[in-house]
Protein backbone atom coordinates (compact mmCIF):
# COMPACT_ATOMS: atom_id res chain seq x y z
CA UNK A 1 0.00 0.00 0.00
CA UNK A 2 1.35 3.13 -0.95
CA UNK A 3 -0.03 5.76 1.65
CA UNK A 4 0.28 3.67 4.72
CA UNK A 5 0.56 6.48 7.27
CA UNK A 6 -2.41 9.20 8.90
CA UNK A 7 1.05 11.63 7.87
CA UNK A 8 1.10 10.46 4.58
CA UNK A 9 -2.92 10.18 3.49
CA UNK A 10 -2.89 13.62 4.75
CA UNK A 11 0.42 15.21 3.00
CA UNK A 12 -1.32 13.52 0.00
CA UNK A 13 -3.91 15.69 -0.09
CA UNK A 14 -1.86 18.82 -0.28
CA UNK A 15 -0.68 17.44 -3.96
CA UNK A 16 -4.63 17.67 -5.32
CA UNK A 17 -4.63 20.97 -7.47
CA UNK A 18 -9.03 21.40 -7.48
CA UNK A 19 -11.20 24.32 -7.61
CA UNK A 20 -12.74 24.47 -3.60
CA UNK A 21 -14.16 27.28 -2.59
CA UNK A 22 -15.20 27.31 1.56
CA UNK A 23 -17.41 30.39 2.89
CA UNK A 24 -17.49 31.98 -0.77
CA UNK A 25 -13.36 31.46 -0.99
CA UNK A 26 -11.27 29.90 -3.51
CA UNK A 27 -9.43 27.65 -1.22
CA UNK A 28 -6.08 26.25 -2.49
CA UNK A 29 -5.01 24.15 0.43
CA UNK A 30 -8.21 22.67 2.16
CA UNK A 31 -6.47 19.96 4.26
CA UNK A 32 -4.44 23.38 6.17
CA UNK A 33 -8.24 25.09 6.45
CA UNK A 34 -9.10 24.88 9.84
CA UNK A 35 -12.81 24.38 9.35
CA UNK A 36 -11.73 21.02 6.90
CA UNK A 37 -8.76 19.53 8.94
CA UNK A 38 -10.72 18.04 11.84
CA UNK A 39 -12.18 16.17 8.93
CA UNK A 40 -9.33 15.12 7.08
CA UNK A 41 -8.20 13.92 10.91
CA UNK A 42 -11.23 11.73 10.71
CA UNK A 43 -10.15 9.89 7.49
CA UNK A 44 -6.51 9.65 8.64
CA UNK A 45 -7.66 7.28 11.22
CA UNK A 46 -8.34 4.61 8.24
CA UNK A 47 -4.63 4.86 8.46
CA UNK A 48 -3.58 4.47 12.00
CA UNK A 49 -3.23 1.13 13.76
CA UNK A 50 -3.90 2.81 17.05
CA UNK A 51 -4.32 0.92 20.13
CA UNK A 52 -6.92 -0.82 19.76
CA UNK A 53 -5.73 -5.14 20.01
CA UNK A 54 -8.00 -5.73 17.24
CA UNK A 55 -7.21 -2.56 14.77
CA UNK A 56 -4.78 -4.41 12.50
CA UNK A 57 -6.76 -6.85 11.68
CA UNK A 58 -9.99 -4.45 11.48
CA UNK A 59 -8.33 -1.93 9.24
CA UNK A 60 -6.34 -4.23 7.30
CA UNK A 61 -7.08 -7.66 5.22
CA UNK A 62 -5.74 -9.56 1.70
CA UNK A 63 -6.96 -8.65 -1.19
CA UNK A 64 -8.74 -11.34 -3.06
CA UNK A 65 -7.52 -9.84 -6.77
CA UNK A 66 -3.68 -9.83 -5.51
CA UNK A 67 -3.59 -11.08 -2.32
CA UNK A 68 -1.46 -8.29 -1.19
CA UNK A 69 -2.05 -6.76 2.45
CA UNK A 70 -5.12 -3.86 1.62
CA UNK A 71 -7.38 -1.19 3.34
CA UNK A 72 -10.60 -2.93 4.23
CA UNK A 73 -11.95 0.18 3.02
CA UNK A 74 -11.23 -1.24 -0.36
CA UNK A 75 -11.78 -4.74 -0.23
CA UNK A 76 -14.73 -6.43 -1.94
CA UNK A 77 -16.21 -8.48 1.02
CA UNK A 78 -15.57 -12.00 0.70
CA UNK A 79 -18.09 -14.30 2.97
CA UNK A 80 -20.02 -12.91 6.57
CA UNK A 81 -16.89 -12.72 8.13
CA UNK A 82 -15.88 -9.65 6.21
CA UNK A 83 -19.17 -7.89 6.68
CA UNK A 84 -19.03 -8.49 10.38
CA UNK A 85 -15.38 -7.27 10.50
CA UNK A 86 -16.63 -3.91 8.37
CA UNK A 87 -19.41 -3.43 10.63
CA UNK A 88 -16.72 -3.72 13.62
CA UNK A 89 -14.20 -1.31 11.84
CA UNK A 90 -16.71 1.13 11.62
CA UNK A 91 -18.06 1.23 15.41
CA UNK A 92 -13.91 1.35 16.14
CA UNK A 93 -13.60 4.28 14.04
CA UNK A 94 -16.77 5.36 15.41
CA UNK A 95 -15.41 5.44 18.83
CA UNK A 96 -12.48 7.00 17.87
CA UNK A 97 -13.26 10.13 16.14
CA UNK A 98 -16.90 10.21 17.66
CA UNK A 99 -17.82 11.77 14.22
CA UNK A 100 -18.67 10.30 10.39
CA UNK A 101 -14.91 9.16 9.13
CA UNK A 102 -16.42 9.42 5.63
CA UNK A 103 -14.35 6.89 3.85
CA UNK A 104 -17.06 3.83 3.54
CA UNK A 105 -19.55 5.69 0.76
CA UNK A 106 -16.49 4.29 -1.62
CA UNK A 107 -15.99 1.13 -0.43
CA UNK A 108 -19.72 0.49 -0.42
CA UNK A 109 -20.21 1.46 -4.26
CA UNK A 110 -17.64 -0.41 -4.75
CA UNK A 111 -19.38 -3.40 -3.54
CA UNK A 112 -22.53 -2.80 -5.60
CA UNK A 113 -20.63 -1.98 -8.40
CA UNK A 114 -19.17 -5.22 -8.08
CA UNK A 115 -21.61 -7.39 -8.28
CA UNK A 116 -23.57 -5.16 -10.72
CA UNK A 117 -21.21 -5.41 -13.46
CA UNK A 118 -20.29 -8.46 -13.22
CA UNK A 119 -24.43 -9.08 -13.71
CA UNK A 120 -24.37 -6.36 -16.16
CA UNK A 121 -21.61 -8.00 -18.40
CA UNK A 122 -23.34 -11.35 -18.75
CA UNK A 123 -26.46 -9.49 -20.20
CA UNK A 124 -25.06 -7.24 -22.43
CA UNK A 125 -21.92 -8.21 -23.46
CA UNK A 126 -19.91 -5.62 -21.96
CA UNK A 127 -16.76 -5.32 -20.63
CA UNK A 128 -17.13 -3.12 -16.98
CA UNK A 129 -16.44 -6.17 -15.17
CA UNK A 130 -13.03 -6.65 -15.56
CA UNK A 131 -12.08 -2.65 -15.76
CA UNK A 132 -13.81 -2.02 -12.22
CA UNK A 133 -11.50 -5.13 -10.88
CA UNK A 134 -8.58 -3.17 -12.81
CA UNK A 135 -9.38 0.18 -11.08
CA UNK A 136 -10.35 -1.29 -7.41
CA UNK A 137 -6.35 -3.18 -7.87
CA UNK A 138 -4.82 -0.04 -8.80
CA UNK A 139 -7.14 1.80 -5.68
CA UNK A 140 -5.51 -1.14 -3.42
CA UNK A 141 -2.67 -0.86 -4.09
CA UNK A 142 -2.50 3.05 -3.95
CA UNK A 143 -4.17 3.05 -0.48
CA UNK A 144 -6.32 5.94 -1.97
CA UNK A 145 -9.68 7.72 -0.41
CA UNK A 146 -12.52 6.90 -3.04
CA UNK A 147 -15.25 9.29 -2.24
CA UNK A 148 -18.63 7.34 -3.38
CA UNK A 149 -20.83 9.86 -5.37
CA UNK A 150 -24.95 8.94 -5.64
CA UNK A 151 -27.36 11.83 -4.38
CA UNK A 152 -28.27 14.13 -7.62
CA UNK A 153 -29.47 17.66 -6.82
CA UNK A 154 -32.86 15.75 -8.71
CA UNK A 155 -34.76 19.47 -9.24
CA UNK A 156 -38.35 19.10 -9.37
CA UNK A 157 -38.81 15.80 -7.38
CA UNK A 158 -42.45 15.14 -9.26
CA UNK A 159 -40.34 15.32 -12.81
CA UNK A 160 -38.47 11.81 -13.93
CA UNK A 161 -34.65 13.10 -14.54
CA UNK A 162 -35.30 13.22 -18.57
CA UNK A 163 -37.86 15.58 -17.81
CA UNK A 164 -36.74 17.93 -15.47
CA UNK A 165 -36.18 21.66 -17.33
CA UNK A 166 -32.51 21.44 -16.36
CA UNK A 167 -31.44 18.34 -17.43
CA UNK A 168 -28.21 18.93 -15.49
CA UNK A 169 -30.20 17.96 -11.93
CA UNK A 170 -29.01 14.57 -12.24
CA UNK A 171 -25.55 13.76 -13.59
CA UNK A 172 -26.02 12.75 -17.56
CA UNK A 173 -23.54 11.99 -20.39
CA UNK A 174 -23.43 14.50 -22.69
CA UNK A 175 -21.22 13.59 -25.16
CA UNK A 176 -19.48 10.20 -26.66
CA UNK A 177 -16.65 10.88 -27.78
CA UNK A 178 -13.40 8.62 -29.07
CA UNK A 179 -12.01 7.09 -25.77
CA UNK A 180 -14.68 8.08 -23.58
CA UNK A 181 -17.60 10.13 -21.96
CA UNK A 182 -18.19 13.82 -21.22
CA UNK A 183 -20.23 14.20 -18.22
CA UNK A 184 -22.37 17.27 -16.61
CA UNK A 185 -24.67 17.63 -13.31
CA UNK A 186 -23.75 17.58 -9.97
CA UNK A 187 -23.90 15.36 -6.42
CA UNK A 188 -24.83 17.05 -3.01
CA UNK A 189 -24.19 16.11 0.56
CA UNK A 190 -21.08 14.43 -0.77
CA UNK A 191 -19.55 12.75 2.66
CA UNK A 192 -15.44 13.32 2.89
CA UNK A 193 -15.41 14.67 -0.91
CA UNK A 194 -12.40 17.04 -0.16
CA UNK A 195 -10.71 14.46 1.66
CA UNK A 196 -10.89 11.94 -1.10
CA UNK A 197 -8.61 11.22 -4.15
CA UNK A 198 -10.76 9.96 -6.35
CA UNK A 199 -14.33 10.10 -7.01
CA UNK A 200 -16.91 6.97 -7.95
CA UNK A 201 -19.83 8.06 -9.36
CA UNK A 202 -22.94 6.30 -8.81
CA UNK A 203 -26.79 6.74 -10.37
CA UNK A 204 -29.20 8.23 -7.94
CA UNK A 205 -32.25 6.07 -8.93
CA UNK A 206 -33.47 3.42 -11.15
CA UNK A 207 -33.62 4.44 -14.67
CA UNK A 208 -35.59 3.88 -17.44
CA UNK A 209 -35.86 3.12 -21.42
CA UNK A 210 -34.96 6.42 -22.64
CA UNK A 211 -32.89 7.69 -19.99
CA UNK A 212 -29.85 5.99 -21.17
CA UNK A 213 -27.71 9.06 -20.73
CA UNK A 214 -28.62 9.37 -16.82
CA UNK A 215 -27.41 5.45 -16.62
CA UNK A 216 -23.92 6.22 -15.98
CA UNK A 217 -21.04 5.18 -13.33
CA UNK A 218 -17.32 6.19 -13.50
CA UNK A 219 -14.30 6.66 -11.44
CA UNK A 220 -12.19 9.63 -12.04
CA UNK A 221 -9.56 11.76 -9.75
CA UNK A 222 -11.10 14.74 -7.89
CA UNK A 223 -8.77 16.53 -9.64
CA UNK A 224 -9.88 16.39 -13.16
CA UNK A 225 -10.43 19.73 -14.93
CA UNK A 226 -14.15 20.39 -14.47
CA UNK A 227 -15.30 19.41 -11.29
CA UNK A 228 -16.34 22.49 -8.62
CA UNK A 229 -16.22 21.49 -4.91
CA UNK A 230 -18.69 23.74 -2.58
CA UNK A 231 -18.37 22.62 0.79
CA UNK A 232 -21.59 22.67 2.86
CA UNK A 233 -21.63 25.27 6.28
CA UNK A 234 -22.70 22.97 9.53
CA UNK A 235 -24.16 24.69 13.02
CA UNK A 236 -21.03 26.83 14.62
CA UNK A 237 -18.31 25.17 12.19
CA UNK A 238 -16.56 28.90 12.43
CA UNK A 239 -15.76 28.00 16.47
CA UNK A 240 -12.98 26.12 14.48
CA UNK A 241 -11.72 29.42 12.92
CA UNK A 242 -11.83 31.31 16.34
CA UNK A 243 -8.51 29.54 17.98
CA UNK A 244 -9.57 27.71 21.15
CA UNK A 245 -10.28 24.15 21.47
CA UNK A 246 -13.13 24.18 24.00
CA UNK A 247 -15.64 26.17 22.38
CA UNK A 248 -15.51 23.05 19.27
CA UNK A 249 -16.60 20.52 21.51
CA UNK A 250 -14.72 17.47 19.31
CA UNK A 251 -11.69 19.85 18.24
CA UNK A 252 -9.68 16.67 17.01
CA UNK A 253 -12.32 15.12 14.78
CA UNK A 254 -15.11 16.16 12.15
CA UNK A 255 -17.20 15.36 9.33
CA UNK A 256 -17.49 17.29 6.24
CA UNK A 257 -20.26 17.70 3.13
CA UNK A 258 -19.60 19.06 -0.47
CA UNK A 259 -22.05 20.04 -3.69
CA UNK A 260 -19.58 18.53 -6.27
CA UNK A 261 -20.51 20.36 -9.75
CA UNK A 262 -19.45 18.74 -12.91
CA UNK A 263 -18.83 20.70 -15.65
CA UNK A 264 -18.31 18.73 -19.09
CA UNK A 265 -15.69 16.26 -17.69
CA UNK A 266 -14.25 13.78 -19.31
CA UNK A 267 -14.16 10.52 -18.29
CA UNK A 268 -11.63 7.91 -19.72
CA UNK A 269 -13.77 4.87 -21.27
CA UNK A 270 -11.51 2.36 -18.87
CA UNK A 271 -13.01 4.01 -15.93
CA UNK A 272 -16.58 3.74 -16.98
CA UNK A 273 -18.59 1.11 -15.29
CA UNK A 274 -22.07 1.63 -16.64
CA UNK A 275 -23.52 3.63 -20.05
CA UNK A 276 -27.08 3.61 -20.59
CA UNK A 277 -27.77 0.43 -19.76
CA UNK A 278 -30.89 1.40 -17.75
CA UNK A 279 -32.03 -2.11 -16.66
CA UNK A 280 -28.96 -2.33 -14.25
CA UNK A 281 -28.70 0.86 -12.19
CA UNK A 282 -31.63 0.01 -9.93
CA UNK A 283 -29.75 -2.57 -8.97
CA UNK A 284 -26.78 -0.40 -8.18
CA UNK A 285 -28.93 1.89 -5.89
CA UNK A 286 -30.12 -0.65 -4.06
CA UNK A 287 -27.30 -2.63 -3.46
CA UNK A 288 -25.04 0.73 -2.25
CA UNK A 289 -28.09 1.53 -0.22
CA UNK A 290 -28.30 -1.80 1.39
CA UNK A 291 -24.49 -1.76 2.39
CA UNK A 292 -24.70 1.84 3.08
CA UNK A 293 -27.26 0.99 5.61
CA UNK A 294 -25.11 -1.84 7.00
CA UNK A 295 -22.56 0.53 7.94
CA UNK A 296 -24.90 2.80 9.74
CA UNK A 297 -24.92 -0.39 12.17
CA UNK A 298 -21.30 0.29 12.63
CA UNK A 299 -20.06 3.83 12.82
CA UNK A 300 -23.05 5.60 14.51
CA UNK A 301 -22.68 3.36 17.60
CA UNK A 302 -18.98 4.22 17.91
CA UNK A 303 -20.64 7.20 18.18
CA UNK A 304 -22.99 6.44 19.87
CA UNK A 305 -20.20 4.78 22.40
CA UNK A 306 -18.71 8.37 23.06
CA UNK A 307 -21.91 9.80 23.78
CA UNK A 308 -23.21 7.39 26.38
CA UNK A 309 -19.54 7.94 27.98
CA UNK A 310 -20.08 11.11 28.00
CA UNK A 311 -23.62 11.48 29.63
CA UNK A 312 -22.52 9.17 32.26
CA UNK A 313 -19.40 12.01 32.94
CA UNK A 314 -21.59 15.23 33.25
CA UNK A 315 -23.82 13.20 35.43
CA UNK A 316 -20.79 12.54 37.68
CA UNK A 317 -19.09 15.67 37.40
CA UNK A 318 -22.58 17.48 38.36
CA UNK A 319 -22.94 14.79 41.07
CA UNK A 320 -25.85 13.16 40.04
CA UNK A 321 -24.92 9.80 38.42
CA UNK A 322 -25.94 7.72 41.56
CA UNK A 323 -29.66 9.16 40.88
CA UNK A 324 -31.83 6.15 39.75
CA UNK A 325 -33.56 8.19 36.79
CA UNK A 326 -30.13 8.82 35.50
CA UNK A 327 -28.74 5.38 35.64
CA UNK A 328 -32.30 4.61 34.04
CA UNK A 329 -31.85 7.04 31.30
CA UNK A 330 -28.02 5.75 30.71
CA UNK A 331 -28.98 2.43 30.35
CA UNK A 332 -32.11 3.19 27.64
CA UNK A 333 -28.98 4.88 25.49
CA UNK A 334 -26.99 1.52 25.85
CA UNK A 335 -30.58 -0.45 24.94
CA UNK A 336 -31.03 1.84 22.39
CA UNK A 337 -27.26 1.98 20.70
CA UNK A 338 -26.56 -2.00 21.20
CA UNK A 339 -29.97 -2.54 19.98
CA UNK A 340 -27.99 -0.69 16.49
CA UNK A 341 -25.24 -2.52 16.57
CA UNK A 342 -27.54 -5.73 16.79
CA UNK A 343 -28.77 -4.98 13.39
CA UNK A 344 -25.58 -4.16 11.87
CA UNK A 345 -24.33 -7.65 13.06
CA UNK A 346 -27.51 -9.37 12.09
CA UNK A 347 -27.44 -8.11 8.45
CA UNK A 348 -24.11 -8.53 7.72
CA UNK A 349 -24.17 -12.21 9.64
CA UNK A 350 -27.01 -13.28 6.83
CA UNK A 351 -24.72 -12.12 3.86
CA UNK A 352 -25.03 -13.91 0.99
CA UNK A 353 -22.58 -14.80 -2.18
CA UNK A 354 -23.61 -13.18 -4.98
CA UNK A 355 -22.89 -14.75 -8.62
CA UNK A 356 -20.03 -12.50 -9.02
CA UNK A 357 -18.40 -14.39 -6.03
CA UNK A 358 -18.70 -11.25 -3.80
CA UNK A 359 -20.86 -11.46 -0.79
CA UNK A 360 -23.85 -8.97 0.05
CA UNK A 361 -25.86 -8.14 3.26
CA UNK A 362 -29.20 -9.22 4.15
CA UNK A 363 -31.35 -6.41 2.54
CA UNK A 364 -34.41 -6.70 4.72
CA UNK A 365 -32.24 -6.53 8.10
CA UNK A 366 -29.97 -3.49 6.29
CA UNK A 367 -32.99 -1.79 5.47
CA UNK A 368 -34.31 -2.43 9.18
CA UNK A 369 -30.88 -1.44 10.47
CA UNK A 370 -31.23 2.16 8.97
CA UNK A 371 -34.69 2.73 9.96
CA UNK A 372 -34.15 2.34 13.46
CA UNK A 373 -31.04 5.01 12.61
CA UNK A 374 -33.39 7.36 11.86
CA UNK A 375 -35.07 7.52 15.06
CA UNK A 376 -32.50 5.78 18.01
CA UNK A 377 -29.66 8.18 18.01
CA UNK A 378 -32.23 11.05 18.24
CA UNK A 379 -34.07 9.53 21.32
CA UNK A 380 -30.35 9.17 22.62
CA UNK A 381 -29.02 12.42 21.52
CA UNK A 382 -32.51 13.67 23.77
CA UNK A 383 -31.78 11.32 26.98
CA UNK A 384 -27.91 13.18 27.15
CA UNK A 385 -29.09 16.32 26.77
CA UNK A 386 -31.77 15.74 29.42
CA UNK A 387 -28.82 14.61 31.88
CA UNK A 388 -26.25 17.22 31.00
CA UNK A 389 -29.30 19.96 31.82
CA UNK A 390 -29.17 23.37 30.21
CA UNK A 391 -25.42 24.58 30.26
CA UNK A 392 -25.16 22.23 27.02
CA UNK A 393 -26.31 25.61 25.72
CA UNK A 394 -26.04 28.56 28.06
CA UNK A 395 -22.25 28.07 29.15
CA UNK A 396 -19.69 31.02 28.51
CA UNK A 397 -16.97 30.89 26.02
CA UNK A 398 -13.54 29.52 25.98
CA UNK A 399 -12.50 33.27 25.81
CA UNK A 400 -14.69 34.08 29.30
CA UNK A 401 -12.59 31.53 31.02
CA UNK A 402 -9.43 32.78 29.86
CA UNK A 403 -10.32 36.51 30.40
CA UNK A 404 -8.91 37.44 34.37
CA UNK A 405 -12.17 39.37 34.79
CA UNK A 406 -14.59 36.89 34.89
CA UNK A 407 -12.44 33.86 34.86
CA UNK A 408 -12.70 32.93 38.77
CA UNK A 409 -16.54 33.70 38.86
CA UNK A 410 -16.85 31.13 35.88
CA UNK A 411 -14.17 28.65 38.00
CA UNK A 412 -16.27 29.40 41.24
CA UNK A 413 -19.61 29.49 39.82
CA UNK A 414 -19.37 26.75 37.38
CA UNK A 415 -18.37 24.11 39.71
CA UNK A 416 -20.03 20.95 39.69
CA UNK A 417 -18.46 18.05 42.34
CA UNK A 418 -15.32 18.57 44.36
CA UNK A 419 -12.00 16.85 42.78
CA UNK A 420 -13.25 17.79 39.43
CA UNK A 421 -11.78 20.54 37.37
CA UNK A 422 -14.54 23.17 36.35
CA UNK A 423 -12.86 23.37 32.93
CA UNK A 424 -13.17 19.73 32.71
CA UNK A 425 -17.02 19.32 33.42
CA UNK A 426 -17.13 22.34 30.49
CA UNK A 427 -14.97 20.35 28.01
CA UNK A 428 -17.80 17.24 28.15
CA UNK A 429 -20.43 20.25 28.07
CA UNK A 430 -19.28 21.34 24.66
CA UNK A 431 -19.35 17.98 23.04
CA UNK A 432 -22.39 17.39 24.26
CA UNK A 433 -23.53 20.64 22.65
CA UNK A 434 -22.12 19.77 19.79
CA UNK A 435 -22.61 16.25 19.14
CA UNK A 436 -26.42 17.59 19.76
CA UNK A 437 -26.54 20.93 18.54
CA UNK A 438 -23.57 21.76 16.67
CA UNK A 439 -21.44 20.45 14.21
CA UNK A 440 -21.19 17.12 15.22
CA UNK A 441 -25.22 16.93 14.58
CA UNK A 442 -24.82 16.98 11.45
CA UNK A 443 -22.62 13.67 11.75
CA UNK A 444 -24.68 11.77 14.21
CA UNK A 445 -28.49 13.30 13.90
CA UNK A 446 -29.10 14.72 10.31
CA UNK A 447 -26.64 12.43 8.91
CA UNK A 448 -28.83 9.61 10.86
CA UNK A 449 -32.14 10.34 9.19
CA UNK A 450 -30.76 11.14 5.81
CA UNK A 451 -27.61 9.30 4.84
CA UNK A 452 -28.32 6.17 2.89
CA UNK A 453 -31.64 7.14 1.86
CA UNK A 454 -33.81 8.97 3.79
CA UNK A 455 -36.57 6.85 6.15
CA UNK A 456 -39.29 6.89 3.43
CA UNK A 457 -36.86 4.79 0.97
CA UNK A 458 -36.23 2.52 3.65
CA UNK A 459 -39.95 1.84 4.05
CA UNK A 460 -40.02 1.24 0.68
CA UNK A 461 -37.58 -1.65 0.56
CA UNK A 462 -38.91 -2.85 3.61
CA UNK A 463 -42.51 -3.36 2.44
CA UNK A 464 -41.33 -4.88 -0.89
CA UNK A 465 -38.69 -7.23 0.82
CA UNK A 466 -40.78 -8.59 3.57
CA UNK A 467 -42.95 -11.71 2.05
CA UNK A 468 -46.36 -10.03 3.57
CA UNK A 469 -48.32 -13.19 1.92
CA UNK A 470 -45.59 -15.70 3.59
CA UNK A 471 -46.72 -14.75 7.03
CA UNK A 472 -50.76 -14.42 5.81
CA UNK A 473 -50.34 -18.20 5.06
CA UNK A 474 -48.57 -18.86 8.20
CA UNK A 475 -51.63 -16.76 10.24
CA UNK A 476 -54.34 -19.16 8.36
CA UNK A 477 -52.84 -21.89 8.80
CA UNK A 478 -52.40 -21.55 12.59
CA UNK A 479 -56.26 -20.13 12.82
CA UNK A 480 -57.00 -23.39 10.64
CA UNK A 481 -58.47 -21.06 7.70
CA UNK A 482 -58.92 -22.66 4.45
FE1 LIG B 1 -18.97 5.84 7.13
FE2 LIG B 1 -20.96 6.25 8.81
FE3 LIG B 1 -19.81 8.29 7.63
FE4 LIG B 1 -21.36 6.71 6.20
S1 LIG B 1 -22.00 7.99 7.92
S2 LIG B 1 -19.31 7.42 5.62
S3 LIG B 1 -20.94 4.75 7.18
S4 LIG B 1 -18.84 6.92 9.07
FE1 LIG C 1 -23.21 8.82 5.73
Amino acid sequence: MKLSSPEAYLDSLKDLERDVFVLGERCSCTVEHPMIRPSANAVSESYDIGEEPEAEDLLFTTSHLTGRKISRFTHIHQGTEDLVDKVLMQRMLGRRTATCFQRCVGMDGFNALYSVTYECDQAHGTGYHGRLKDYLEWVQDENVVVEGAMTDVKGDRSLRPGEQPDPDVFVHIVERVPGGIVVRGAKAHQTGALNSHEILVMPTTAMREGEEDFAVSFAIPADSKGITFVLGRQPSDTRKMEGGPLDVGNPGYGSQEALVIFEDVFVPEERVFMCGEVDQSGKVVERFASFHRQSYGGCKVGVGDVIIGAAQLAAEYQGAARASHVRDKITEMIHLNETLFCCGIACSSRGHEMPAGNWDVDALLANICKLNVTRFPFEIARLLQDIAGGLVVTMPSEKDFANPETAAYLEKYLKGVEGVPTLDRMKIMKFIENMTVGCGAAAYLTESIHGAGSPQAQRIMISRLADIGEKVALAKKIAGIE
